[in-house]
């Protein structure tokens, strides 16, 4: 068994095994799952070097702008005379778009062959190496957006990352909420439980503990989102449990009894289209949302 690679307590459990070779171990202590053994960064870096499937990035284009938008948006309030922006795992390039249309002055770091954005410079690289090239080049904003969990070694990535910001500049860092409900709901099918690319699932504890070893910190904002299809699925997930304690017999037959299909459709539609889009906010409450997402801001 080993001890946790982020806060070294022996209070690790084999949490679940997927794709028969992947072991995922949940420390009790800082409450991270992450993947043991790890794959080697020659694996990790082999991985992303060609055309990675990010699948949800290509559908859900709309609502990545839409989201990178508001996070604009808090970034400028919280650094007003912010001028240059670096995205470490920039992707499609929707985020750095959506960046760049607001006047700021933008790179992207991306090992994959995807970005689709031209206007600007998006360096084809992994960030290990984009570090070791630019070393002291400096960005008022940073932003990781679900890539702390694919990396070899977060603290030392984000240490570098961190590093690149300048005096009163602000990191954003976004990725999976192991202390949200959804993984509370799914348990070991929890979405993000995706080897080999997810290697670290962190909670809103093990970010803190991984941010607090950042020097020269002035304050972090705390935020998680979700979206309506992860409120339905934690609702349904629930009352599929009780619905397996509480099946009902037909005593004639011996068939479990069924309600009436189209009640149950209506139901749904009522549910999904209705209902959902109206509460789904709910989640968050609490930083008990799907995603995590920290603004750390450097003084200055
Ligand atoms: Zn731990």
């Amino acid at each position: 068994m080993p001890n946790c690679l982020l806060c070294k307590s022996n209070r690790v459990h084999l949490y679940t095994i997927k794709k028969i070779i992947y072991s995922y171990y949940l420390c009790y202590d800082c409450y991270t799952v992450f993947l043991y053994p790890s794959p080697s960064l020659n694996k990790i870096n082999s991985l992303y070097k060609n055309n990675f499937d990010y699948s949800s990035g290509k559908t859900e284009e709309k609502r990545i702008r839409n989201r990178a938008r508001s996070i604009l948006k808090k970034l400028k309030r919280l650094n007003p005379e912010g001028q240059t922006l670096l995205d470490i795992g920039s992707g499609y390039g929707f985020f750095l778009d959506e960046a760049y249309r607001t006047g700021l002055k933008v790179t992207g770091v991306e090992p994959s062959s995807i970005n689709r954005f031209k206007k600007n410079t998006v360096v084809r690289n992994n960030f290990q190496n984009y570090y070791l090239k630019y070393p002291s080049k400096k960005y008022d904003f940073i932003v990781l957006i679900h890539v702390i969990e694919h990396l070899f070694n977060p603290e030392s990535d984000l240490k570098k990352a961190y590093s690149l910001l300048n005096d009163g500049g602000v990191l954003y860092l976004e990725t999976p909420n192991l202390s949200g409900w959804l993984f509370k709901a799914e348990g070991k099918d929890y979405t993000f439980l995706t080897p080999p690319d997810h290697i670290w699932i962190f909670s809103l504890k093990s970010l803190m503990l991984l941010t607090s070893r950042l020097n020269g910190i002035k304050d972090i904002l705390i935020n998680t989102y979700s979206y309506p299809e992860h409120f339905i699925g934690i609702i349904r997930r629930f009352i599929n449990r009780k619905k397996v304690n509480s099946l009902k017999i037909n005593p004639r037959n011996n068939k479990i009894e069924q309600r009436n299909p189209l009640q149950k459709q209506i139901k749904l539609i009522i549910f999904d289209r209705f209902l959902a889009t109206l509460f789904f906010r709910l989640i968050d409450i609490g930083h008990k949302g799907t995603f995590l997402g920290l603004y750390i801001r450097k003084k200055r």
